[in-house]
């Protein structure tokens, strides 16, 4: 798992350290506030033989815009620099990589602008992920932040929200929670966004609560999915459920509550889709690789 797989060296504050060496003064603003913004992002073996990053532009331009609202200076040349320069240090290639940049010392008051601010980058070493693990859902009780409350940003505090959801799931024997609103549309999972398919047309989720994920409008691209409001009825209905996140990949649902779905055929080939697109094999997305 994560833990174990942590690896000899994170970049930090602009020089690469070993990973168990820096200690974060107690007073870190980001851990008494949850004063940060991370990412969560993938590389792949492709099949030259190298290793790219999937999108990476894309999830630094949301990080920056996490940052941007915490008044945090993020450069997303030196994020991307850093990295690539991770990923090289530890000999990466399948790899889950982990930019956070925060709030540090200097005050303990809600103003954030007299605090020190950092930017680290860790990666994570993992095993090539096969869809295949169907996951059984359950309706969370939480309400997802709101947007008016909280962006749909990879802002730190934000995350206690999920945590309460995949916590509640977890222990009514679920494996992941689905977020309904107050008018019974769907949201999102804890972190992953949710597809169904109707009638063998591909639907994905549309709610203005939900983190706008890159996998999901990759897959809008690779599928021809229609992004639209759907009800929680809808998607007890549905044929077939599969959600879909940077770790998530493309996973089916094997259950909602209990109500099984059919097996996930239109899932499938979304997951064998992406990873072509993923590895390079796809030429037509190439564009969406930063190799290594
Ligand atoms: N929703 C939430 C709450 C998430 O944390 C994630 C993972 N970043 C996603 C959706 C999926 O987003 P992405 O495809 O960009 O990883």
């Amino acid at each position: 798992d994560e833990a174990n797989a942590i690896t000899a060296k994170i970049w930090f504050d602009g020089q690469l350290i070993d990973a168990d060496s820096p200690r974060a003064p107690l007073t870190t603003h980001a851990m008494h506030y949850g004063s940060g913004v991370f990412e969560g992002i993938r590389s792949y073996a492709t099949v030259d033989g190298g290793a790219a990053v999937f999108r990476l532009p894309e999830h630094l331009a949301r990080m920056r815009a996490g940052a941007d609202l915490l008044g945090i200076d993020f450069d997303i040349a030196q994020a991307t620099s850093a990295t690539l320069a991770v990923l090289r240090a530890n000999r990466h290639r399948d790899a889950y990589i982990r930019p956070l940049t925060w709030c540090g010392t200097g005050s303990i008051g809600l103003d954030v602008a007299p605090l020190s601010k950092h930017l680290m980058v860790a990666t994570f070493a993992i095993g090539v992920h096969l869809a295949g693990g169907r996951v059984k859902l359950g309706v969370s009780s939480w309400r997802r932040n709101p947007a008016t409350s909280l962006p749909p940003l990879k802002l730190c505090g934000a995350y206690v929200n999920s945590i309460l959801a995949k916590h509640e799931a977890m222990a009514r024997g679920f494996d992941e929670a689905l977020f309904v609103d107050a008018q019974g549309d769907v949201v999102e999972c804890t972190g992953a966004n949710v597809f169904m398919v109707r009638d063998d047309r591909v639907v994905a989720v549309d709610h203005p609560d939900a983190l706008p994920g890159i996998t999901r409008d990759s897959l809008i691209a690779l599928t021809g999915a229609q992004s639209r409001t759907v009800s929680l009825e809808e998607l007890r209905d549905a044929d077939e459920v599969f959600v879909c996140g940077t770790a998530a990949e493309v996973t089916p649902i094997d259950s909602l509550d209990g109500r099984t779905y059919a097996d996930s055929d239109v899932g499938r080939e979304a997951a064998r889709l992406y990873r072509r697109v993923v590895t390079g094999a796809d030429a037509r997305y190439r564009d969406w690789l930063t190799d290594v």
